[in-house]
């Protein structure tokens, strides 16, 4: 499958009073034309940041990418000026953030919020702007657009307004789309028929999307493909079958344990005992080593190999690797 993004060895800090907090450490990680690629991970654990890097979007200061790549379209994200990055974010990568209302004005109709946008991108006339409008908004499921051009985004529910956010950021036709807990912020049901429509747009027009949540269950209804980050770091990667079903990483075996379901109001991840490790600091193994129960000498001191256990199922743990147990590690 064509890889339309590649992200290589990621490395994102940000200097604070009490030093540099790393907060990616060496994300590697492919998204392949019209797939779904779900981040998951508890807050914390750098998926955001990771989004925000592949927008160009992290403030420096004080953020910065210290090491990696971000290859789209032969140009590498990470190295391009503010001036390239902003051409690329309104017209070939778009985000769509949690909450609906600040990427919304509340000032301006939905109508000339998307026109404008169409206007700009598109440089066309304003009564094409009219009709390429309602053909958007309908895409996104707002039923009679016609009579709802003219209002504000307040007359709307936060799930309709969601669909207005995500109008916008179709305006371009991207090939990228990055949705940061685009549902965190809506009910239960509402956030059902979002997901659907992230699925029925796909369809409709091939966009790849990296989604970035901690909620499995929104994983389960979305993602073709799964990356599961801890302390920094993807620990494993696989299909979704692959991770809901045969989840190698007991970190990732742990939160299936804590599954949400979809069918509870407000689930969440019931976090693992213990707590993520210290992003000042962070240990030079495995990131997982203070919460795990199998933990090993080695595990403390070397981040462990990775081990292939199908063709897109990788996996970061010592407990792989045979090696780990034997005299041949304490030598290490
Ligand atoms: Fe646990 Fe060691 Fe595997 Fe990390 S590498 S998850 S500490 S067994
Ligand atoms: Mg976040």
């Amino acid at each position: 499958m064509e890889k339309i993004l590649q992200v290589k060895n990621l490395h994102v800090s940000f200097r604070t009073y009490g030093g540099e907090v790393k907060a990616v450490r060496g994300v590697t990680f492919d998204l392949h034309k019209g797939e779904t690629i779900a981040i998951v991970g508890e807050s914390g654990c750098g998926k955001s940041v990771t989004a925000k890097s592949i927008m160009g979007l992290i403030p420096n200061p004080p953020g910065k990418i210290t090491d990696g790549k971000i290859l789209f379209k032969g140009k590498d994200l990470a190295k391009l000026p503010d001036r390239e990055l902003r051409k690329i974010r309104g017209a070939d990568i778009s985000m769509i953030f949690q909450d609906p209302m600040t990427a919304l004005n509340p000032t301006l109709t939905i109508g000339e919020q998307i026109m404008e946008g169409i206007i700009q991108h598109h440089k066309i006339a304003r009564s094409d702007a009219r009709k390429k409008a309602l053909e958007i908004l309908e895409l996104v499921g707002i039923p009679s657009p016609k009579s709802r051009l003219k209002q504000y985004p307040h007359q709307f529910s936060g799930g309709m307004r969601q669909r207005i956010v995500i109008a916008l950021a179709l305006i371009c036709e991207p090939e990228v789309m990055i949705a940061d807990e685009p549902t965190t912020a809506l009910d239960v049901t509402i956030q059902a028929q979002i997901l659907d429509l992230f699925r029925d747009i796909q369809k409709k027009t091939g966009v790849s999307i990296i989604l970035i949540t901690h909620d499995l269950g929104v994983v389960a209804q979305v993602a073709d493909r799964v990356a599961v980050m801890y302390g920094g770091k993807i620990i494993e990667t696989g299909t979704k079958r692959e991770i809901f079903y045969e989840p190698q990483h007991p970190y990732t075996k742990g939160l299936l344990n804590s599954v949400p379901r979809i069918d509870i109001e407000d689930a969440e991840l019931v976090p693992i005992a213990g707590t993520p490790p210290d992003l000042f600091a962070p240990p030079a193994g495995c990131p997982f080593v203070a919460r795990c129960e199998y933990a090993m000498e080695v595990c403390d001191r070397i981040y462990p190999t990775q081990t292939l256990k199908g063709n897109e199922h990788q996996v970061y743990c010592w407990l792989q690797d045979v090696r780990a147990k034997t005299s041949f590690a304490t030598k290490w």
